[in-house]
């Protein structure tokens, strides 16, 4: 993972460079916005932790040139100044986060690993699939061996938690505040009603079963030789 930190104080540049190295990181360092600038428009980085308040170019300067040239590269801003109009310029512009100074460098850390982890994230979600299950998520299709299935709009969010947690069993308490955004109430079957209708659609007409009930507990979307 490469990362390109902007910071024209010297301490501030050398700690996080040191910090970020130790942490497995390989890490250019900018120390003007000029070059930072340069930099963040010609190379390739996983992540940029981008001072704002830099003499030359500063940084909103630099996440808007990324953003109108359409690089979507993470940006960490550090805003010395604890003002909200900053911190609501810097989301507006397109950056994904903020810290405000002074920071500790273990939440700094923190907040890069979540910002590369979600970008990982959303890069492969575009589709999900377990075995010849395919959900396609921007269209919000379902395709089992290259057959579409058609499912309602809770179905399909059903569906999309279980291939997401695939391996795991589902308590019918989690299925419910997931999906139908309401607290269980044990006197309703509107879970068991939708997962089996959901088997209909997506299980029936397959040898493959992937819905499993786990009695007692509830349910689990696997690949699995018993039903
Ligand atoms: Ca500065």
């Amino acid at each position: 993972m490469r990362l390109l930190v902007v910071e024209d104080e010297v301490k501030t540049g050398d700690y996080l460079r040191t910090g970020l190295t130790e942490a497995g990181f390989l890490v250019d360092l900018a120390r003007n916005g000029l070059d930072g600038h340069h930099l963040a428009m010609t190379e390739s980085f996983d992540l940029i932790v981008l001072d704002v308040m830099l003499p030359d170019v500063d940084g909103w300067r630099i996440i808007k040139s990324l953003r109108e040239a359409d690089n979507t590269t993470p940006v960490l801003f550090l805003t010395a100044r604890d003002s909200v109009d900053d911190r609501v310029k810097g989301l507006e512009l397109g950056a994904d986060d903020y810290l405000v100074k002074p920071f500790a460098f273990a939440e700094l850390l923190a907040r890069v690993r979540t910002l590369l982890r979600r970008g990982l994230t959303s890069a492969m979600a575009e589709h999900l699939e377990i075995a010849d299950l395919v959900l396609d998520l921007p269209r919000r299709r379902v395709t089992r061996a290259g057959v579409r299935i058609n499912l309602t709009t809770r179905e399909f969010s059903l569906l999309e938690l279980m291939v997401r947690r695939k391996g795991e069993v589902l308590p019918r308490s989690l299925i419910a505040s997931q999906v139908w955004d309401m607290n269980f109430d044990s006197d309703t079957n509107v879970i068991d009603v939708a997962i089996r209708r959901l088997r209909v659609k997506i299980d029936e007409p397959y040898s493959l079963k992937l819905i499993h009930t786990v009695r007692g507990m509830g349910y689990q979307l696997d690949i699995m030789n018993d039903t």
